[in-house]
């Protein structure tokens, strides 16, 4: 069911104990919606915990620490999970069909969840969270702005992409206003990398091949290249904005190969190409321009599926 602002807070309001989850493969806006939410939930008095199936990356730390005990409480809130399954496999299983609230903004998102609290008009769902915290009457303390404002700055490419709107910058400003410490967490979100992480950006550069005459530059991430550059999942983040910044590339494609023989995509498009609809094609789904799914097979079998599910995408766009 799908509820309102106001609908959201009663539910705050009226429970006391609350299990945050964020997604699997954890960023800055799903750790930033879940710290802000868990920091202001306990200044009115509750019981919150913030937990992922995954660990969060060292560079987040300043925000909070996700609970590493197994606690486990009855009001589940999602936030910035579009689909159960983005809880990652345990979780998913363990709580997937028992989140009371999801506070999210994907178009895409499935509906899993009790109540859903969405807005695909937020470029980040800390903006939608910020707007909970005000409801709740919470004040704005610096580490509630740190989150927000790493939320903000993620989700938007450092306030470039096309989802900024001027509630994005407003609220970016308020956050500044409140202590947020912007140009420390820009420079740790986008112009700091590892040296583990400028080794397998190498080898994802030599893994490109383009497609359709040009329109589609295509990364590979291989377990291999894991081991080769001693990087690992939690730094390939900043690798998916790689293939669409090439002249004339209209679909940017990163795609790395987990564990179990599977390989997750992530999707950058240009206008005029909905990474989202794409990715629907293939079980996933997302924003307009940025997007994932999960695909099977072989390296080569995967990403030719990928790729031809973009062909079919653009052939449609020039028929209608
Ligand atoms: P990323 O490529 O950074 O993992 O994800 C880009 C966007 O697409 C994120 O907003 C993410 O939530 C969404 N997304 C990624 N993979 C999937 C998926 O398998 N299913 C759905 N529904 N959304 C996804
Ligand atoms: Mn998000």
């Amino acid at each position: 069911m799908i509820i309102d602002l106001n609908q959201a807070v009663e539910f705050l309001k009226n429970n006391d104990d609350f299990l945050i989850l964020t997604h699997s493969h954890p960023d800055g806006d799903t750790l930033g919606c879940g710290f802000a939410l868990c920091e202001a939930l306990k200044s009115c008095g509750k019981n919150a915990v913030v937990r992922c199936g995954d660990t969060a990356p060292e560079k987040y730390s300043y925000m909070g620490r996700l609970c590493e005990e197994d606690i486990e409480y009855d009001n589940i809130i999602a936030v910035d999970v579009a689909d159960a399954k983005l809880l990652g496999k345990d979780f998913e299983a363990r709580f997937g069909s028992r989140v009371k609230l999801c506070i999210d903004h994907h178009g895409s998102n499935r509906l899993y969840a009790e109540k859903t609290l969405l807005d695909p008009t937020a470029a980040a769902a800390c903006e939608i969270i910020l707007e909970v915290i005000k409801a709740l009457g919470v004040e704005i303390t610096k580490n509630i702005a740190d989150c927000i404002f790493t939320g903000l700055s993620t989700d938007t490419g450092c306030f470039r992409y096309a989802n900024v709107t001027p509630r994005t910058m407003h609220m970016a400003a308020e956050m500044i206003e409140s202590g947020a410490d912007h140009s420390k967490i820009n420079i740790i979100m986008f112009e700091t990398k590892t040296r583990t992480y400028v080794a397998l950006e190498r080898l994802a550069l030599e893994s490109m091949k383009m497609y359709l005459d040009g329109k589609c530059a295509f990364i590979t991430i291989t377990q291999d290249m894991y081991r080769r550059s001693g990087s690992d999942e939690s730094e390939v983040d900043a690798i998916a904005a790689i293939p669409r910044q090439i002249e004339g590339v209209v679909v940017g494609v990163t795609m790395r190969e987990k564990t179990d023989g599977t390989f997750k995509v992530s999707m950058r498009t240009h206008e005029g190409v909905d990474a989202s609809e794409v990715c629907a094609m293939l079980g996933g789904g997302g924003h307009p321009r940025a997007a994932g799914c999960t695909v099977s097979g072989n390296v080569n079998t995967a990403r030719n599926l990928v790729v031809s599910c973009i062909e079919k995408y653009l052939q449609e766009d020039v028929n209608n």
